[in-house]
């Protein structure tokens, strides 16, 4: 029965190992989800079969009300959220994630009392306790800034990078002398030791995810999944579960590997999204966003007769189109370039918008065909030959300071080189800056028209001028 078990385990790893493979390409997330979903309920099946033949355990009835339970608020949550709302939730489950993790843990501790712990054990009930609370406290933080119950902007102040130096270092004293006492059989006071640990890393997770601020959430959502893998994986080394860790090691490893990704995309150091209160407001740069000369605008009857004269056109999305729910306003556009028989193409850059793959979602959500949306690196080399750029509620990511100035904030972020283009529409409400609250000299070139006007009206009164002429 434990060979059969073990096997179970194995095959349901694989299902998680090649559920993250297909998760990579849009093409294919759907088939990963099912794989990766097949995999826990493997996981799940073996583990009820160890504990009714193996352990004789009586917990069976309450896994089975706790799979309805989840099961259901799973499903409720699953068919209501929000695209714009994904962040929040992912945030909810990282913190669940990391709570649970520190709860096995603990219980562990707590069931096996009077037993002497080997180091290892006691290591990992540690390390399982200061990062799945670190995780559980910094992402309530995470999803109460993004929901907007806190303020966005980074909570800094003086010292403050001492102090949770000095909290890091409190909290791991107190696990150290938890896994010491452990060793000569567990007693109240290594548990009370284990206790006052995690309680002082609740504190430091929040004080570690404050002063980061509210549109760099993602980044530290990211990073708290890959530590909630990590609390999983220390937590499966507890329970001498495989399963639980190799799903917690892909879970660390995916989650490490998209902070990078991210933190490339925007030409930043992972220390400075951290540490920097990127996103807090600066007078100057808010000055400087006002200062616009030359600017011109146009409207929806002109911008119909230059995209009838364009053969090729590239429309490159941004935050804005999330913000408008301007996604299902595109595809009627694409449909009507198409019957006019011009190159429609989208041009995706890593962090348009507000987290990863936030373009990729909305556009599949409105049937917009993959085989459209290009990546930087695919369409940059394009835009020279392109007719008309229309660009919907993107700002930072088609920044030319990028290039251009060594001075701006976001010198050497790689950006879509629309400028290179022919024509440049941009479509925003007003000259307000995007995320990085920076003036984008794009606006004031020649070959570039401001349309003012939110995402989707903008984008149907055009349909409608394409339809009417
Ligand atoms: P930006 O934040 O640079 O700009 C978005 C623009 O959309 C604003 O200038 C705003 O202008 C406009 N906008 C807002 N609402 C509407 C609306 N209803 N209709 C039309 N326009 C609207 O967005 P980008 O996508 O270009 O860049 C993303 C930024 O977010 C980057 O700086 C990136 O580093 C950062 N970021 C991205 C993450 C990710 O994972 N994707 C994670 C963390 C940060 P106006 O108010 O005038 O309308």
């Amino acid at each position: 029965m434990e060979i059969l078990i073990k096997f179970i385990y194995l095959i349901s790893a694989i299902f998680f190992i090649f559920g993250i493979k297909f998760l990579a390409k849009v093409k294919t997330a759907r088939r990963g989800n099912r794989f990766a979903a097949f995999g826990m309920f493997l996981s799940v099946l073996a583990t009820l079969i160890k504990m009714n033949f193996i352990e004789g355990s009586i917990g069976i009835s309450t896994i089975i009300a706790g799979i309805v339970v989840g099961g259901f608020i799973g499903l409720i949550v699953s068919r209501t959220v929000k695209m714009t709302a994904m962040p929040e939730l992912v945030a909810v489950f990282n913190g669940v994630g990391g709570g649970a993790s520190v709860l096995v843990a603990l219980s562990y501790v707590f069931s096996n009392q009077g037993q002497n712990f080997n180091l290892i054990n006691s290591i990992t009930v540690a390390f399982s306790v200061l990062i799945g609370v670190v995780t559980f406290s910094g992402s309530i933080i995470a999803f109460s800034k993004l929901k907007g119950l806190i303020k966005g902007e980074p909570i800094l102040f003086t010292f403050s990078h001492f102090l949770n130096l000095v909290l890091l270092l409190g909290s791991v004293y107190f696990l150290y002398m938890g896994i010491t006492g452990s060793l000569n059989g567990i007693n109240d006071q290594a548990i009370q030791y284990f206790l006052i640990g995690g309680g002082i890393a609740l504190v430091l997770g929040v004080l570690l995810v404050t002063p980061i601020g509210g549109a760099d959430m993602p980044v530290v959502i990211s990073l708290l999944n890959s530590y909630s893998g990590l609390a999983a994986a220390a937590t499966g080394f507890v329970l001498g579960n495989l399963v639980l860790v190799v799903s917690g090691a892909l879970v660390g490893a995916s989650g490490i590997i998209l902070t990078k990704i991210m933190c490339k995309a925007m030409n930043r150091s992972l220390t400075n999204v951290l540490f920097g209160g990127f996103g807090g407001p600066s007078e100057q740069e808010s000055q400087e966003a006002g200062e616009y000369q030359g600017v011109k605008s146009t409207g929806a009857e002109e911008v119909a007769m230059m995209v009838d004269s364009a053969d090729s056109i590239i429309i490159v999305p941004g935050y804005g189109l999330a913000v408008a729910q301007a996604q299902h306003a595109i595809r009627e556009l694409v449909d009507e370039l198409e019957k006019k028989g011009k190159k429609v193409q989208f041009a995706i850059h890593p962090v348009a918008g507000r987290m990863p793959g936030h373009m990729n979602v909305l556009l599949a959500e409105a049937n917009i065909d993959y085989d459209k949306l290009k990546d930087l690196d695919q369409i940059n080399s394009e835009f020279k030959n392109t007719d008309l750029v229309y660009v919907i509620g993107a700002n930072d990511v088609v920044n030319p300071a990028a290039i251009n100035d060594p001075k701006s904030p976001i010198f050497g972020m790689p950006i879509l080189k629309v400028f290179e283009a022919a024509t440049v529409i941009n479509v925003k409400r007003s000259l307000s800056p995007g995320f990085a609250n920076i003036k984008n000299p794009l606006f004031e070139q020649d070959n570039s028209l401001m349309f003012f006007e939110d995402a989707k009206k903008a984008t149907e009164d055009i349909v409608k001028e394409l339809r009417e002429g």
